[in-house]
């Protein structure tokens, strides 16, 4: 690790304040920590954002919730409202990594995160994500990596928060200098879907301040499939919600995550029309084959995604 200078920030305008041009944000540090050990990033400055106080509040007073930035992945899978109301979001932050990352890790840093990919991961490699020439994944061991990309680099997204905030339609508010900016959880990736040098479109010295979820939709769930059950990534995550009023289904959307570099949107006139019969369900699943285009190594991706988005809708509807 590089040396570095150390600044404590009290407020949201004190962050920005601090913030300059080669300067980090660090929340739990699970994250931007390891990049520094292994030499990925090595910030001039890393400004630290745990003792703004405004930060890690769960607010559920109106409709709209709001969690600040620094909310742990603990507290939100621990949150009675949260697992009363959104359980989609309490089942995707307590399938986050162990108790001891949970514990540690924030809302903000889980949405922050940068790519797992272990090419980009390995310090003497500069892949293309780092400012090199070649994407080493696509032709190399790419048995992780995305199904969907709009560019060379097939590195997915991996945050679970990603993926069910998008199906709840949450909304990210920042600090863009003076300026405060809010982005659909689709918006927060889109750039990556194009740039290869994209982790999330995020510019340098943005601060996520909070997100905000509209608590209409009374049906969500979360589900993933990983080599291991506990403290592994998902190879494959869903998530799906949506309003049932009586026995129609309105604003129903299913996410996938770690098939692309942004959350998945599944799209079908079905899931639109909120259409949600078993045999609607297995049609919605079955279209997504078509859809894919798999590397060497990760066509086993495909089956586990419509697995999942069967499950998932299933499991909304029963
Ligand atoms: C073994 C292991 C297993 C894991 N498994 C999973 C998993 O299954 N699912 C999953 O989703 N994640 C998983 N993770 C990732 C982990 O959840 C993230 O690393 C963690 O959530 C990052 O949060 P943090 O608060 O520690 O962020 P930090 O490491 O402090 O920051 C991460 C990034 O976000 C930026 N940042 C932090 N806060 C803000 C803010 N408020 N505004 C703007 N930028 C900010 C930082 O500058 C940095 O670039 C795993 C990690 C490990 C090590
Ligand atoms: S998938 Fe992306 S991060 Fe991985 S080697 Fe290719 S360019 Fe680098």
């Amino acid at each position: 690790m590089k040396n570095f200078e150390y600044a404590r920030a009290r407020s949201v305008d004190g962050a920005i304040q601090l913030s300059t041009p080669g300067s980090r944000y660090l929340a739990g540090g699970i994250d931007l920590l390891g990049e520094m050990k292994e030499y990925i990033v090595s910030p001039k400055r890393v400004i630290d954002l745990k003792l703004i106080p405004d930060l890690g509040r769960i607010d559920t007073s109106s409709s709209t919730w709001k969690l600040g930035a620094n909310v742990t992945i603990a507290e939100i899978a621990k949150s009675e409202p949260i697992r009363a109301t959104l359980p989609g979001l309490a089942e995707a932050a307590s399938e986050v990594g162990s108790p001891q990352i949970r514990n540690v890790a924030t809302l903000g840093g889980n949405l922050a995160q940068h790519s797992r990919c272990w090419y980009y991961r390995h310090r003497d490699l500069h892949c293309l994500k780092r400012g090199g020439a070649t994407c080493y994944a696509r032709e190399g061991e790419n048995k992780y990596h995305s199904l969907f990309s709009g560019n060379p680099c097939v590195s997915p997204v991996v945050s679970n928060l990603a993926v069910i905030l998008a199906a709840l339609d949450a909304k990210v508010s920042l600090r863009r200098g003076d300026k405060e900016v809010q982005l659909t959880v689709p918006e927060l990736y889109s750039d990556a879907w194009g740039n290869p040098l994209a982790h999330n479109s995020l510019q340098p010295g943005d601060l996520i301040v909070h997100v905000e979820i509209p608590t209409p939709k009374n049906r969500s769930t979360y589900l993933q499939v990983s080599e291991k059950s506990d403290f592994d990534w998902a190879l494959v995550s869903c998530a799906a919600a949506g309003r049932k009023t009586g026995d129609r289904w309105f604003e129903v959307s299913v996410f996938l995550g770690a098939v692309a570099p942004i959350p998945y949107r599944v799209e079908s006139p079905l899931i639109e029309r909120g259409e949600l019969s078993s045999a609607a369900i297995g049609s919605i699943s079955q279209s997504l084959a078509s859809q894919a285009t798999p590397l060497a190594h990760n066509g086993y991706k495909v089956p586990i995604a419509q697995a999942l988005i069967r499950r998932a809708l299933t499991r909304i509807v029963s």
